[in-house]
């Protein structure tokens, strides 16, 4: 099967017009159109000469991605797609609008293999790494509509299906494009990566020049109750998360954040917060509490809303910068992996 056209690169474009015997300047026609303008129907790109564009149709998999669902928030605050990548596997994206931002959130695997208690995206393991194309179609499909809606796009955040740094050779040359002036043009701070500590990843994260921000999902403050709630061996230990994240701030000059999903009676009682505290003390960056949303498939309950505020009340007096994750799309299967859940094929039924 042909290579989607979000797929294409400076160097392949370039190869391409050079190849088809244009001159240079078309390849950066080609990749404005693709990548800053969005515009993946090769009809459309008005001008390149239309002997190549017949060609490039030969040459890619053209026009937009296939979408299998869309849903929206009551609110409309919350757009939630299911991408079909092939064989009867999707993945979800998300674009968020609270106030003047406007945040695509994306996906960089096909299922994951980390299986976190409170997630439904791990519930069946992981089926494959998305390409770079892959994860580019979820921006520009998103993108285009929320400029539909007026929104421009302020913010991406690889906080979707699947762990990123286990896709690093596709992640970095994705945000490449996404951050690049000549292809999306988003700012790297406002592009940030999450994921639970996958060593390598984040030693290679780190070594990157742009200024991407950094999320570790915590989760939990010590490791014995991380290996319960983040049951993924590979994973860093809370230790060696607090030493990525010095290490970030002194390779970056980048703070990083802490993501803590609370569930009820789990990881979100007073003693947890004390602990919290003590592991975070000497390093700089934010924890952001993310009340859970209920999946019906898992074990785990939302706390009520004066545990949270407390959780959050004592950790900013034992010195901690926090902040609380706003209740969004919970009507709308927002917990990652649920939509996607809901429409698999129902087997041996
Ligand atoms: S929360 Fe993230 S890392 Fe954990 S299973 Fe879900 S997608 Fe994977």
């Amino acid at each position: 099967m042909a290579p989607r056209i979000t797929e294409l690169t400076h160097d392949s474009a370039r190869e391409l017009v050079l190849a088809a015997g244009l001159p240079e300047y078309r390849a950066k026609q080609l990749f404005n159109w693709v990548f800053a303008k969005g515009v993946l129907d090769v009809g459309r790109m008005r001008n390149l000469p239309s002997a190549f564009r017949t060609h490039l149709e030969t040459v890619f998999d053209v026009g937009p991605p296939k979408v299998r669902a869309i849903e929206s928030d009551r609110q409309s605050t919350t757009e939630k797609f299911l991408f079909d990548v092939g064989a009867g596997e999707s993945v979800e994206a998300v674009l968020i609008m609270e106030g003047d931002r406007s945040t695509i959130c994306l996906s960089t695997q096909v299922g994951c293999p980390v299986k976190c208690g409170f997630c439904a995206s791990g519930l069946f393991g992981l089926k494959r790494n998305l390409t770079r194309g892959e994860i580019l179609d979820q921006y520009l499909a998103i993108r285009t509509r929320a400029a539909e809606l007026g929104r421009p796009i302020t913010n991406a955040v690889v906080m979707g299906m699947g762990e990123p740094m286990l896709n690093i050779p596709n992640l970095l040359p994705a945000l490449e494009t996404m951050n690049d002036p000549e292809g999306c043009g988003l700012g790297a701070r406002h592009i940030t990566v999450s994921t639970v500590g996958v060593k390598k990843g984040v030693e290679r994260f780190t070594e990157e020049p742009r200024q991407y921000t950094l999320a570790f999902s915590l989760h939990a403050p010590n490791d014995a109750l991380r290996a319960e709630i983040v049951p993924f061996p590979a994973a860093m230990t809370c230790a060696e998360i607090v030493d990525a994240a010095r290490n970030y701030l002194e390779a970056k000059g980048r703070e990083v954040t802490f993501e803590y999903v609370l569930l009820d009676e789990v990881n979100s009682r007073p003693s947890h917060a004390r602990e919290l505290a003590e592991l975070l003390q000497d390093v700089r960056g934010t924890v952001n509490l993310i009340p859970f949303n209920a999946v019906d498939e898992q074990p785990f309950r939302r706390p009520p809303d004066h545990v949270i505020d407390l959780f959050a009340e004592d950790l900013r007096y034992r010195g901690l910068k926090v902040t609380v994750r706003k209740r969004k799309g919970h009507d709308i299967a927002a917990a990652c992996g649920q939509l996607r859940l809901r429409n698999m094929p129902i087997v041996g039924s």
